[in-house]
Parts: structure tokens; C-alpha cells; sequence
């Protein structure tokens, strides 16, 4: 019982530590944007062609609140357990908090313990994207919505069967649209 005590209170501190050190990061990162005035005027004007949604880095800005603009576009992690849909546990889905493209069912999310909301699978395969995340000395796999190429979170290999992944998502990146609204459209 005290190893697990333990063992939590370590992901806790773990967990904080790296918020603090990923904001640290994007204030270097926003000291070097600030050196080159092209690389600024680029990404304001010109969207990302990988994806269907087109939009500027200005037009996200409008239409997003700052924090949300953290996570969705500047690749930013929330804090885990004081996040809005990590106790979620109503039926619904989740949508896309930059498009509203869907993206995961409440049938496939799951009690993880990182202090994010986790799923196993999101509701298809198409719905999401990957790229390569090398920051923090280490390799992680990057999850982005496939529509708009929004940053929503990352897949680890350590989560439950069937499909023994876990989808650990930022709730600022998400929005939860519960059971009882969707059958209502
Ligand atoms: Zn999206």
C-alpha cells in the first residue's frame, strides 16, 4: 500500500515537473521565434498544406482562448488531474476543440492514472494523425487532429487490450459533447 502511495505521489511530482519545464520551453522557444521576424511573419500567413483545414496561425488565434491556443497550436501540455475531462465518466464524445472533428468515444476511455483523459482507441483510425516528437531528450509519438493538424496529445504502447495503446489527451484540446445532445441533432 505505501509502494503505491509512493509510486503516485512520484507521477505527481514527475508530472508537474515536466508542466514547469515545458513552459520554460516555450518561452525559449518564443525568445528565438523573436529573433527571426520571417519565421513569425511564415507561420501568421501562411496555413499548414498537410491537412484538409486550412487556417493561419492569426485566424487560430482569433477563434481560439489563449490557453487553448497553448496546447491546440503551440503543442503545450495542461496540467494532468486538475484538467476538466479526466473524471469525466458521462457518455458522450469527444470532439476536436479546434474543429469539432469527432475523435473518441466515452465507451473506449479508461481510468489510466496519469491524470489526463485516456482511451484506448479513438472512434477511427482516420480521425487522428502521428508525427515524431523528439523534444525532452526522448522519442514520443505525437497525436494531432487529421483535419486541422492541432496538437491533442500523445500515444504510448501501455495501455489496456484490445489494442494495448493509450491515447493520453490534453482536455483543453477536446470538446465533450454528451450522449443526450448528440441523438438531439
Ligand atoms: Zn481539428
Amino acid at each position: 500500500m505505501k509502494l503505491k502511495l509512493l509510486a503516485f505521489l512520484s507521477a505527481i511530482l514527475l508530472a508537474v515537473g515536466f508542466y514547469f519545464l515545458n513552459n520554460q520551453q516555450d518561452e525559449v522557444v518564443v525568445a528565438e521565434n523573436s529573433n527571426s521576424a520571417m519565421n513569425i511573419a511564415q507561420t501568421d500567413t501562411m496555413p499548414d498544406e498537410n491537412y484538409p483545414l486550412q487556417k493561419t496561425e492569426a485566424e487560430w488565434k482569433e477563434i481560439l482562448t489563449d490557453k487553448e491556443y497553448r496546447i491546440l497550436r503551440d503543442r503545450g501540455t495542461e496540467l494532468p488531474f486538475v484538467n476538466e475531462y479526466n473524471s469525466n465518466k458521462r457518455e458522450g464524445i469527444y470532439v476536436c476543440g479546434a474543429c469539432g472533428q469527432k475523435l473518441y468515444s466515452s465507451e473506449h476511455k479508461y481510468e489510466s492514472g496519469s491524470g489526463w483523459p485516456s482511451f484506448w482507441q479513438p472512434l477511427a483510425d482516420s480521425l487522428v494523425g502521428e508525427r515524431e516528437d523528439n523534444s525532452w531528450f526522448m522519442t514520443r509519438t505525437e497525436i494531432v487532429c487529421s483535419n486541422c493538424g492541432s496538437h491533442l496529445g500523445h500515444v504510448f504502447d501501455d495501455g489496456p487490450q484490445p489494442t494495448g495503446l493509450r491515447y493520453c489527451m490534453n482536455s483543453l484540446a477536446m470538446d465533450f459533447i454528451p450522449k443526450e445532445e448528440i441523438q438531439s441533432d
